[in-house]
């Protein structure tokens, strides 16, 4: 990253390879800072460290030498994940599906995951313009076995209120079904926000709707825990954590009352990502999918051991989400954030 923008040095560093042992560590891949059509009020990644972003070519070459080295040390759980959009750069996800399956194939690999997040909107359009191949036609013919569509509101109008309008008008009654055709396991991710889905009335409506267009799982997220707060430690847009802290719910209160509930079996809670995070699993007990809660604190992660297998943007790869350093932390004004979010006319 140079100081005053997000372009690339001419000549870069190779990238720090950290030596970590990743089994049952997922690798979370954020091919791009792009998301040109989510508006999202929570979004993370606008106030996380912010990473530089290399070009398709560049990514892919040090992806193929992630892959490796994730897999040499054990890692069988792939997402392809945000940061930003993964659909919104084609060439970076479909080349580094490629790289998978091919590295998987010479390596004898056999993967326990291979999921994508998606906000949807891109889902059901074509690939590029002359072809009548969709995004999902591709995915499936990829081998993706799992799709992660975040859904925030109850309603069409409240995902628009909360996500934008181009979430808004994703049809997830179409959608769903189209993916489940193509044997394409959903999940939905949803971030609990007050005024939205925030209360054990709207955790009924919501999955008793998904579980009727065929998802698997839904999972509820809180708002990130961003616990270091200072001009020097806090990265990314103080408008958006101000959001996330004023929209928090009572994240425990809300698995009591699920737990309390007639139509939810508790079934577990567990530590995730080296108890950064907790997850609560529930049954619903009606259509028999799973329900998960989940919370996680960022920035805060251990030294010694793996927390996740994390590509970034740029290619590089670490065993920590990048904003457990603080030395690699800063803080980014608005400004600096429209250089790679410059569809963000909101913000
Ligand atoms: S879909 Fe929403 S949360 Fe995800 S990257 Fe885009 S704006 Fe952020």
């Amino acid at each position: 990253m140079t100081e005053k923008g997000f372009n690339l040095p001419e000549t870069r560093p190779v990238p720090e390879r950290e030596s970590s042992d990743f089994h049952g560590v997922e690798m979370k891949v954020e091919l791009t800072n792009k998301c040109k059509f989510g508006r999202c009020k929570f979004c993370s990644p606008l106030f996380r460290p912010v990473v530089a972003e290399a070009g398709a070519e560049q990514f892919l070459k040090l992806f193929e030498k992630d892959i490796e080295t994730y897999f040499q040390q054990g890692g069988r759980k792939i997402i392809l994940t945000g940061g930003g959009e993964p659909t919104d750069d084609p060439e970076k996800l479909f080349g580094a599906l490629k790289i998978i399956n091919e590295k998987k194939g010479n390596m004898g690999v056999n993967l326990e995951l291979l999921a994508i997040y998606s906000n949807g909107v891109n889902l059901l359009s074509p690939i590029s313009e002359d072809s009548p191949q969709t995004f999902l036609d591709k995915l499936a013919e990829m081998g993706v076995e799992d799709i992660n569509l975040s859904i925030s509101g109850s309603t069409q109008e409240e995902v628009a209120d909360i996500s934008g309008k181009a979430m808004g008008d994703v049809n997830f009654n179409e959608l769903i079904p189209k993916i489940r055709e193509k044997g394409i396991r959903v999940l939905t991710r949803t971030t609990l926000a007050k005024g939205y889905i925030d209360s054990i009335d709207d955790i009924k409506k919501f999955v008793e709707n998904m579980s009727s267009l065929g998802v698997g799982i839904v999972y509820f997220s809180d708002l990130f825990e961003v616990p270091t707060r200072n001009q020097e430690t806090t990265p990314g847009s103080k408008k958006v954590l101000q959001w996330t802290d004023e929209h928090r719910v009572d994240f425990l209160g809300l698995i009591e009352d699920v737990k309390n509930n007639a139509e939810f079996e508790f079934a577990s809670q567990s530590g995730r990502h080296k108890e950064q995070g907790q997850t609560f699993t529930f049954k619903h007990k009606k259509s028999g999918i799973k329900v998960l809660f989940g919370n996680l604190t960022i920035g805060e992660e251990s030294d010694v051991e793996a927390t996740y297998c994390y590509v970034k943007p740029d290619g590089s790869m670490e065993a920590h989400n990048n904003a457990r350093r603080e030395t690699d932390r800063e803080y980014v004004d608005l400004e600096r954030i429209k250089e790679y979010r410059p569809e963000r006319d909101d913000i």
